[in-house]
């Protein structure tokens, strides 16, 4: 049996969920499980729906009325208008209960988690029913089955814990006895023992998918997805990202927990104990490989798989002479923030134990700080400890692979590569299974780092040069005119890239994020704006590209002047 998951925008409108059919249909396959989540950004409007009616604004009603209009519509457009009427009451009658459980967060002022978790299963309800009744409208032998009869949870709502034991009862006498060849259920939900609705966190359809894959001892699970897979770093910040072919569970885990989105983190735990497989695919280019998750004696080759990178952290760092052989100071520090229910992606601590540091969101550094520094009143006040030291506006960048174990000088790579980019490092961390090497920079150097990373590990040291160059005289048009012939050159033979992102005359300058065509200099410089040194050297700090080079070409002992301020940066 193969399990299918399609995520939000796979499902968001009649036009993706014929590619979805196309999918399912083409799979050479007896038995199908096709799990989805809701019309992609119905869960939001959902949640927006519970908030603005439990504030008691009238506007939550404009959201319902979003919420009907994109289910109407994608009926009108799947279903044959003579299958239409019986579908159509059924969503309406499930819309109109959706309303009265509003209504009720409206009247009263107040929203539950329970309630919350209520309304919120409508949108994964409504998907998979439309969509399993669009499955046998083209004539396919699906059948609509109800999560919530399958996977049991406790009653925590939001994010609710599952029951394996009644699940994989469940789940295995449903899908042995079962005569149709596809079942669609909905992701994301469930319910408790007493029978209420629970719902397995946001993101949550991946594990949904995970859990019934893993009762039913699967032979493969398949997240299909907006993207081809894992990529080697967040393809939105290096052009250069590939997906990875190959990749184990733990490196999964590893690179899912930062960053990429992927997955959600917790989808390969079940998996993972029976070692089924996952198969990451983009339903918009299902021709493209995706991403293979599997045990780690598969996966071969390169030491680094991937670098990942999570944005908005604070570093939060207790320092004084007072914790220095005192044991507890960091039980105190950890319970402080998890009784806040704060999380921490890092620590690091000093042999000397003089100090320690943890990283955590953003979001959390405020209300952390008060709580760590009421903690530790006394410490702070006689001295033996200084108030918390909060940096925020900082990143992770980690390196991720399996096999970094067995290879020296990676981290020693790493940090010169950052180092020669002018990269400041604020702490660093790595795991004893040495599967992740972390460092914490400002989160306005993660573009340069990531690209400068990603060339040093993964590019076969095809080195991106980014000139800014000054003068374009005799020498200076020389110079572009060489550049530019030599381009090829340098790349074969060197492995060096050149490209002029800065250029400037003494009337004019222009700059081009992506280096400017070389072809047209001379037009594209006159209609530049007005050249000005220091301008010109604010932009060379403002994109803050790696392998940043000046290049003067003029004779002008002003524009050396400016050298200094060049080198120090
Ligand atoms: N619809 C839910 C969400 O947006 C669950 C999911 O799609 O995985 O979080």
């Amino acid at each position: 049996m193969k399990i299918l998951k399609f995520g939000g925008t796979s499902v968001a409108n009649a036009q993706h969920i014929k590619q979805v059919q196309n999918i399912v249909k083409n799979l050479d396959e007896n038995n199908i499980v096709v799990v989805v989540s809701a019309l992609g950004g119905i869960t939001d409007l959902l949640l927006k729906t519970v908030d603005l009616a439990s504030n008691q604004d009238e506007s939550y009603k404009d959201s319902l009325r979003e919420i009907e209009d994109r289910h109407i519509k994608t009926i009108k457009e799947l279903i044959p208008i003579q299958l239409q009427s019986a579908i159509l009451s059924k969503v309406k009658s499930e819309l109109n209960t959706l309303e009265t459980l509003a209504e009720g967060a409206f009247l009263i002022a107040e929203k539950t988690p329970q309630l919350t978790d209520k309304i919120v299963s409508f949108g994964e309800l409504l998907s998979s029913f439309i969509i399993s009744e669009f499955f046998i409208s083209t004539g396919m032998n699906a059948a609509f089955k109800d999560s919530r009869e399958l996977i049991k949870t406790d009653d925590t709502y939001g994010k609710a814990v599952v029951n394996f034991e009644s699940t994989n009862t469940n789940c295995k006498a449903y899908f042995s006895n079962t005569k149709n060849k596809i079942t669609v259920i909905p992701g994301f939900i469930s319910s408790s023992a007493k029978g209420n609705h629970t719902t397995l966190g946001r993101g949550g359809s991946d594990y949904s998918a995970a859990v019934v894959a893993s009762a039913i001892d699967a032979e493969e699970l398949q997240i299909w997805t907006d993207v081809s897979g894992m990529y080697t770093a967040n393809p939105r910040i290096v052009k250069q990202a590939k997906a990875i072919p190959q990749i184990s569970y733990e490196e999964a885990m590893e690179l899912s927990h930062f960053g990429a989105k992927v997955l959600y983190p917790p989808t390969i735990q079940p998996v993972l104990s029976k070692n089924i497989p996952i198969l990451i695919k983009n339903t918009f280019a299902p021709e493209e490989a995706g991403t293979l998750i599997a045990k780690n004696e598969n996966v071969l080759g390169k030491s680094v798989r991937g670098i990942s990178n999570v944005e908005h952290i604070t570093l939060l760092s207790l320092e004084g002479p007072g914790m220095i052989g005192i044991p507890g100071i960091s039980k105190r520090f950890f319970e402080v923030l998890s009784q806040a229910g704060i999380s921490v992606v890092l620590i690091t601590q000093a042999s000397s134990e003089h100090s320690i540091c943890v990283g955590i969101s953003d979001n959390d550094a405020i209300i952390a700080e008060s709580l760590v520094n009421a903690a530790f009143e006394y410490e702070i006040a006689t001295q033996k400890i200084k108030p918390v030291l909060v940096e925020t506006g900082l990143a992770i960048i980690a390196l991720v692979g399996d096999n970094m174990k067995s290879h020296q000088g990676l981290s020693g790579k790493m940090f010169s590569a950052l180092g020669k980019n002018n990269v400041n490092i604020r702490a660093i961390a790595q795991g004893a299974s040495e599967r992740n090497i972390s460092a914490v920079i400002k989160n306005d150097d993660v573009k340069k780092a990531l690209n400068t990373l990603h060339e040093e590990f993964f590019e076969e040291n095809i080195k991106q040069l980014n000139l800014f160059v000054m003068g374009v005289g005799n020498v200076g048009s020389r110079f572009i005119k060489q550049i530019q012939k030599q381009k090829k050159y340098l790349k074969t033979n060197l492995k060096l890239n050149p490209r002029v992102i800065g250029l400037s005359n003494s009337r004019t300058m222009i700059f081009e994020e992506g280096g400017i065509p070389l072809e047209h200099w001379e037009e594209l410089l006159a209609k530049g704006e007005k050249a000005d040194r220091t301008k010109f050297y604010e932009n060379v700090l403002k994109y803050n590209y790696r392998n940043s080079i000046f290049v003067d070409n003029t004779a002008s002992e002003i524009v050396a002047n400016d050298y200094s301020d060049y080198l120090k940066r």
